[in-house]
């Protein structure tokens, strides 16, 4: 109460703006997460910059939500800021194709392994785009995923494993049909399991992430791809490695480092340097098994992909992110800080006697409300704390720092200083003090 009190006197610009959207934006915001930060009403923005970003009612805050990863690289990196600037005069959408395209599949082939790419609006669009082309190109109908995934709003991946047994998500609004016929649902780090529902018949793709990072992270137990990638190969499946989030772990991805073959990938959020864009990329083989059945099919709007694919605006802030932006530099600065954030953050948890753990994936950490990290799906959910989030992201708010409003999240850029991290880690100090003596 007090918290909530503190935050409602410092921003009554804020206050005003949400009383005055509440009438004519559904949940009173653009998007209803904006209003999950335990915040009384919704915090607006005025601009954001770097590792920062301002309110409207003045306040600078340090930012480790970072559009919880669409702006990975920082608010505005110049680069990108410049190649907006200089095609704002040029158009954004003609129906042809640019340079920038061309550049930006050459990129993306020489950095993640697969060399045939193409377009998404986001990366829940890239992954309901590239579930299609598989399921085109092998006619299989059902995909499989792990238990708590989250790949953007593709209804496909919206079923749960409840005591074992799958179900289909209780908040799917408006979802009409039963994606239990078609979604397959598995706890990760399970190959028995994995293996048992493939060999079930009729799955396209097992779509995933390397590390799961939608349900607090959960990470992949050593040797557990390795051997999945058997698995998934013997069963003539393909596999779909969403980068989205592990794009944060180096320049060129998680899987790709880490010797997983996919045969397709996405990208999306940070991949345009914050402008809305998202790509995925095929390897040669299943492109050529796109291109059949795109010939094969009946004549007709069958494509796949939305008239603003491919845009100017977005193509030419996704060449800038590539070639200027997502460079060896300032991955090699997000690592070692995040690690320093790591250590500080063990540090403040330890000296208050908390039973939790951190866990740091490339640029991103978080701490979980358990002494070791979960290993699947239904353990991680099991620990989740929604009030608990909420009073830790609302005090943070009140000192000046913003962390993801899911889980306990943070995110380094190439912006972030010790400083802006020594502040985190006063802030949090102070909030754990506040909580543990209630
Ligand atoms: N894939 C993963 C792994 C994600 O975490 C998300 C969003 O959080 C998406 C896809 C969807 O991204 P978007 O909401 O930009 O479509």
């Amino acid at each position: 109460t007090q918290e909530r009190a503190r935050f409602t006197n410092a921003h009554p610009r804020s206050a005003a703006l949400a009383a005055r959207a509440r009438d004519h934006l559904l949940f009173g915001v653009p998007l209803h997460w904006m209003n999950d930060w335990g915040t009384p009403f919704a915090l607006h923005v005025d601009h954001a910059s770097g590792a920062q970003v301002t309110d409207v009612d003045g306040h600078t805050l340090v930012d480790f939500c970072l559009g919880d990863t669409g702006a990975m690289f920082g608010h505005s990196p110049a680069p990108v800021a410049d190649a907006v600037t200089r095609q704002a005069t040029r158009g954004y959408t003609t129906m042809l194709a640019t340079e920038d395209a061309a550049v930006v599949g050459e990129q993306l082939a020489q950095r993640f392994g697969l060399p045939v790419w193409q377009f998404a609006m986001s990366a829940t669009d890239a992954n309901r785009y590239i579930v299609r082309w598989l399921r085109a190109a092998t006619g299989r109908k059902k995909i499989l995923v792990f238990n708590g995934c989250y790949h953007g709003t593709i209804e496909d991946v919206f079923v749960d494993l409840v005591d074992g047994r799958p179900v289909q998500r209780d908040s799917l609004l408006g979802q009409v049909h039963n994606l239990l016929d078609t979604t397959v649902v598995v706890e990760f780090n399970d190959l028995a399991a994995l293996d048992a529902a493939l060999a079930a018949g009729d799955v396209a793709c097992v779509l995933a992430e390397p590390v799961m990072t939608n349900i607090g992270m959960v990470l992949p137990e050593p040797g557990f791809w390795a051997e999945a990638q058997k698995i998934i190969r013997r069963h003539g499946t393909l596999l779909v490695m969403d980068e989205t989030h592990t794009i944060s772990t180096g320049p060129g991805g998680y899987a790709h480092a880490h010797g997983i073959a996919a045969d397709a990938l996405v990208l999306g959020k940070p991949v345009g340097g914050g402008v809305p864009c998202a790509v995925y990329g095929m390897s040669a083989e299943l492109a050529a098994r796109a291109e059949r059945a795109k010939r094969e099919a009946p004549p007709g709007h069958s494509g796949i992909g939305t008239t603003l694919t491919g845009n100017m605006l977005a193509m030419a802030a996704m060449r800038a992110a590539l070639t200027e932006v997502m460079t060896p530099a300032a991955y090699g600065h997000m690592l070692a800080l995040a690690q320093r954030l790591a250590a500080g953050l063990r540090e403040v948890i330890a000296r208050h006697g908390l039973p939790w753990c951190v866990t740091q994936v490339g640029a991103r950490i978080e701490f979980q409300f358990c002494p070791t990290p979960p290993g699947n799906g239904s353990e991680a959910d099991r620990i989740l704390d929604g009030e608990l989030e909420h009073l830790i992201h609302l005090g943070l708010l009140n000192r000046g720092v913003m962390i993801t409003p899911f889980h306990n999240m943070m995110l380094v850029c190439p912006q972030t200083t010790d400083e802006h991290v020594a502040q985190l880690i006063g802030a949090l100090d102070e909030v754990l003090t506040q909580i543990t003596q209630k």
